[in-house]
């Protein structure tokens, strides 16, 4: 039963949403702070406007996320952890797929389509449900220029997009695809609906560091010092996502604005085995299915964040790197009649030297 859905249900607290992440998302701390603080807002908004005030003339308005990171941090994770956590129905799409209405590609409606989807066509759940938009990112305008050709995936997306973010009443093909003259539409409203984006926003720190650098003239000498110019993402704002071509309508409703963090080689070893999933606890349960105790020494774990970092892909690249790791394992382990097995580093390296 999703937490938000009836009158009485207890809304998890921010520090109840903040522990639940913190089992599933290492490290971000403020991200995830400022996270459970606008998603309990979101939530208690719709039990104030819906459910227990229906008409006190105050109405709360919604706040839709933006998550700014380089790829592999956590950014659509944290999403999808809010949603198990709330169980409510969840949906990712990619924003490059996204065109305006009559270009070859998606329809920015099937967006709700595959919430309702996922809703198993529950509408009433699927209205109070939560959008991953991945790469927001790549549908800004190029350049602060309107030209005289509309760029396709450009600002007529963010156009159809906005529709969605501010809250209204869209059409909606229930079995997705394009939209078709015979064809039923479901009338969704995603005025309960939260959009979280998400996006790399590859370069922005040249425009914040621009944007610092005439503050710092123009208004306080002493805010230099303070400045960390090798983390120059948690100084991000509004008008850095507009300069970078996404256009004010969308910035604005888009409030909750915070920087993911590139993760270090310590919370890539954690990433490793700490979380309730961990990903070496997924090979350690694999091999325990099959009566083998799977031994992994620390060192390995080197040898596993050596090579993400070298990849650059963040947290990403994990997963393919133990895969690379364990494959031949895998393959042998389960028809021989050891016991145990001991992952060293030795083994580690030469797998993936292979
Ligand atoms: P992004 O959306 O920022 O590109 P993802 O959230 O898709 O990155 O992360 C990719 C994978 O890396 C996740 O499935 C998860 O296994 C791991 N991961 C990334 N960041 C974290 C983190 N902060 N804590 C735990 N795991 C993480």
């Amino acid at each position: 039963m999703a937490a938000t859905s009836t009158k009485g249900t207890r809304l998890p607290k921010p520090k109840q949403i903040k522990s639940f992440l913190d089992q599933y998302v290492i490290g971000q701390e403020r991200a995830k702070k400022l996270l459970s603080v606008a998603v309990y807002n979101h939530y208690k908004r719709i039990l104030h406007n819906v459910v227990e005030h229906p008409d006190d003339g105050v109405e709360l308005e919604k706040s839709n996320v933006l998550l700014v990171g380089p790829t592999g941090t956590g950014k659509t994770l944290l999403a999808r952890t809010i949603a198990k956590m709330l169980m409510v129905p969840f949906t990712i799409v990619d924003a490059t797929v996204l065109t305006e209405a009559g270009y070859v590609g998606e329809d920015v409606e099937s967006i709700l389509s595959r919430l309702l989807q996922e809703a198993d066509y529950d509408q009433e759940q699927a209205e109070i449900g939560i959008v991953f938009i991945d790469e927001i990112d790549k549908i800004s305008r190029k350049s602060d220029n309107p030209s005289i050709t509309r760029d396709v995936a450009g600002e007529g997306v963010q156009q159809a997009l906005l529709k969605l973010l501010e809250g209204s009443v869209v059409n909606v093909p229930p079995q997705g695809g394009r939209k078709h003259p015979e064809q039923e539409f479901v009338h969704m409203n995603t005025e309960n609906i939260l959009f979280i984006c998400g996006g790399a926003f590859e370069g922005i720190e040249r425009i914040i560091a621009q944007r610092l650098n005439t503050q710092v003239i123009g208004f306080d000498n002493g805010r230099k010092a303070t400045v960390d110019k090798n983390d120059l993402l948690r100084y991000v704002e509004p008008q850095d996502i507009r300069k970078y071509g996404l256009i004010p309508e969308i910035v604005g409703r888009l409030p909750v604005l915070m920087n993911l963090d590139q993760l270090d080689r310590k919370a890539l070893k954690r990433i490793l085995t700490e979380p309730r999933n961990a990903i070496l606890r997924q090979y350690e349960k694999l091999f325990e299915i099959d009566g083998i105790k799977l031994e992994i020494d620390p060192k390995v774990l080197d040898v596993i964040v050596d090579t993400a970092i070298r990849e650059k892909l963040g947290a990403r690249g994990l997963r393919a790197i133990c895969e690379r790791i364990m494959n031949d394992a895998m393959y042998e382990a389960p028809s021989s009649r050891r016991k145990v097995f001991h992952l060293t580093a030795d083994y580690a390296k030469a797998r993936l030297e292979k």
